[in-house]
């Protein structure tokens, strides 16, 4: 389906962990919103920025592509950010201008190899949607890697087991470096790769990472030495983009 942009509806929300919420949502219309795992939605959350611009923020779809019409977010609670302050006090019934959906981070249709997923942080919401979607679309084996500070700030381990499909392989580096600690990327890229010498027998075919681009990005150069076919890297940074002069 097309991307578009549409309102949407706040159909249920819950807290997660401290300052994080999980919200379902659904467009007024009660169209599907035509995403696969992995895509991410624009809400324009109403705020009107210091500039005059309105705060439009980016947030992945954690929920399963086989269901279009419902669909789950979870934000945590940035400082005094506008965009994750006004999501995660809004009121369910409330509606909002949507858009999307978004990004490249999806595995190919019908992909059925081997792939690694590295999320740091909120980057869970993508990588929890890939799997979902990979295991919706029947594809075979799956690793995901998830580098997390602590797990009470955002969703629990618990929260994603509960909703990975079985086949997915899940391996939480618990207790990692803070956001923007300068030993950041290369506590990462060590991880990761003492973790995929552990479970690969043979490099990936596909090898998708989502979260911070102070990390994401150097690991990518990492996995590539580790094998990795040239190009087969996707990335989706969600903040500490090294492309964007702000991100
Ligand atoms: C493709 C994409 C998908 C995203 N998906 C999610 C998601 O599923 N859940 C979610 O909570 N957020 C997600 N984000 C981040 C989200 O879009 C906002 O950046 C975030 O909610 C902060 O917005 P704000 O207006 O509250 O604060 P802002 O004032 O916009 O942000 C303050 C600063 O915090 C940075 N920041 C954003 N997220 C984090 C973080 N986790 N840790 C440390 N610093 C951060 C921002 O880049 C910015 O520099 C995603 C971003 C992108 C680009």
């Amino acid at each position: 389906m097309a991307q578009g942009s549409a309102k949407i509806r706040i159909v249920h929300a819950e807290p997660l962990g401290h300052g994080a919420r999980l919200l379902r949502i659904e467009r007024v219309d009660g169209a599907a919103l035509g995403f696969a795992g992995g895509q991410y939605v624009i809400i324009n959350t109403g705020v009107t920025l210091p500039g005059g611009k309105l705060a439009k923020r980016a947030y992945s779809l954690l929920s399963s592509d086989a269901e279009q019409r419902s669909v789950e977010i979870a934000i945590k609670r940035i400082g005094a950010g506008p965009g994750s302050n006004v999501l995660n006090d809004i009121a369910v019934g409330a509606e909002l201008e949507w858009s999307g959906p978004w990004g490249k981070l999806r595995l190919p249709d019908g992909f059925s190899g081997r792939a690694l997923v590295v999320a740091t942080d909120t980057g869970i919401t993508a990588a929890l949607g890939v799997a979902r979607g990979a295991a919706a679309a029947g594809a075979a084996q799956l690793d995901l890697v998830w580098l997390v500070e602590s797990d009470d700030t955002f969703v629990s381990e618990r929260f994603v087991r509960e909703r990975l499909p079985e086949r997915a392989r899940l391996t939480v580096l618990g207790g990692f470096l803070p956001v923007g600690h300068p030993e950041r990327p290369a506590r990462a890229c060590a991880l990761v790769g003492d973790r995929v010498r552990e479970l690969a027998a043979g490099p990936y075919d596909a090898a998708l990472c989502a979260g911070d681009g102070a990390v994401i990005y150097p690991l990518r150069d990492r996995l590539a030495a580790l094998g990795a076919p040239e190009g087969s890297v996707l990335l989706e940074s969600f903040f500490n983009n090294p492309l964007k002069k702000s991100a």
